[in-house]
């Protein structure tokens, strides 16, 4: 997990640059006045990463330059194919912030079933996930964004209500539940594992005594 990261927002002072990805001051420039005797549109800003020099432009206070891929990188244990359907959803959350959140939905699902759930039902797997160890504030977090709950959008499926706030969450909430359901636990089987043998033994004979 990143925790620090800071996705790239109009008109934000610093945030982590689609660049160079480090966090980094930002200094804006309203391009329009610029060429105002000759350009007829109002929004065109630019926004300058002190740290690569790069500059983004935005257009109407969506970045449309570079093509969008400063979201937080997917977790790396997750399938190739939902780090698949993560990226895909990253590359268009600026020009379609529903599309992004249905892709993301989709991927929930694929989690899910990867987790040893039946991926029939979101709301009854997230249920399952959490007797297995995910915080029960993810499955809050869940509800909110609509993936569960009486809300809750069919996955695959365009939300008109949905926007890019919904998007980043949803992205936040893929990440986390790979964090707490994948990775965590693998750590902690590697630190077991490294064990010496004669550790091991004493544990497995300490805990066959207390059974
Ligand atoms: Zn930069």
């Amino acid at each position: 997990m990143h925790p620090l990261y800071k996705a790239p927002e109009y008109n934000l002072t610093a945030f982590n640059c689609p660049f160079c990805n480090a966090y980094a001051k930002q200094d804006w420039d309203n391009l329009s006045q610029i060429f105002r005797d000759r350009w007829h549109f109002n929004e065109l800003d630019g926004s300058t990463c002190a740290h690569c020099t790069k500059s983004s432009v935005w257009f109407n206070k969506v970045m449309v330059y570079p093509d969008f891929k400063g979201i937080q990188p997917p977790n790396q244990d997750l399938n190739a194919d939902i780090q698949e359907d993560y990226q895909e959803a990253a590359s268009i959350l600026q020009k379609s912030p529903r599309g992004a959140a249905a892709l993301l939905r989709l991927a929930i699902q694929k989690l899910c079933m990867e987790l040893g759930e039946e991926g029939k039902n979101i709301n009854l797997d997230i249920k399952n996930l959490v007797s297995k160890g995910l915080p029960s504030a993810v499955q809050k977090s869940l509800d909110i964004v609509r993936v569960v709950g009486n809300d809750a959008v069919h996955p695959g499926q365009i939300d008109i209500r949905d926007n890019i706030e919904t998007a980043k969450a949803l992205f936040k909430l893929t990440n986390l539940i790979a964090e707490k359901m994948i990775t965590e636990p693998k750590e902690v089987a590697e630190i077991y594992n490294s064990l010496p043998e004669s550790k091991l033994r004493a544990i497995d004979e300490r805990d066959g005594h207390e059974k």
